[in-house]
């Protein structure tokens, strides 16, 4: 089982890295999510079934090796502060917040100009990725500006714009 899963996070890290020059994820916070909740909790049994699917994908594996290979491959890693981004309530095209359950599986834009509705997954990830864009451009403007508020940064260049950032990092002699 053990080789098992070292084999499927490394194939998944290098067909990630391999493909992407930015890569955005949020921390996870594992000791948290993989707490016990109480019991007579509502939550008991939904709880029980994200622990055993965290612990049996190994994610926390799966984000180190993405780290490490994207490091190798000069690529972009970043991982988007949870608890003040909030990418599973955030709505990638408006940045309002909608509250969910774990259940809800859909994002379903409460901004009544907006509705936007996404997989509540991709939305999720979207709004890491758009995070990390924007964490991208106030690295090389240092304006200083929290990109955590809005995710309408301009940064349209995207990957062009990030292969010659990767081109311009002194390599190791
Ligand atoms: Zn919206």
């Amino acid at each position: 089982m053990a080789q098992q899963r070292q084999n499927w996070v490394h194939h998944q890290a290098v067909e990630i890295v391999s493909g992407n020059s930015l890569i955005a994820t949020e921390k996870l916070n594992l000791k948290g999510m993989t707490r016990k909740a109480k019991k007579g909790s509502k939550r008991k049994r939904q709880k029980t079934g994200l622990n055993r699917s965290i612990l049996d994908v190994g994610i926390g594996m799966l984000k180190s090796a993405i780290a490490y290979k994207a490091k190798e491959a000069e690529a972009i890693y970043l991982e988007a502060p949870t608890r003040s981004l909030k990418p599973t309530q955030r709505c990638v095209k408006c940045w309002k917040l909608t509250k969910k359950d774990l259940s809800d599986r859909l994002h379903i834009c409460s901004n009544s100009k907006c509705n936007h509705t996404e997989d509540r997954d991709v939305n999720a990830a979207q709004v890491c990725l758009a995070w990390a864009r924007g964490q991208e451009l106030s690295s090389k403007t240092a304006d200083g500006s929290s990109s955590t508020d809005s995710p309408n940064v301009k940064y349209c260049g995207g990957f062009q714009q990030l292969a010659q950032l990767k081109r311009q990092k002194p390599r190791p002699s």
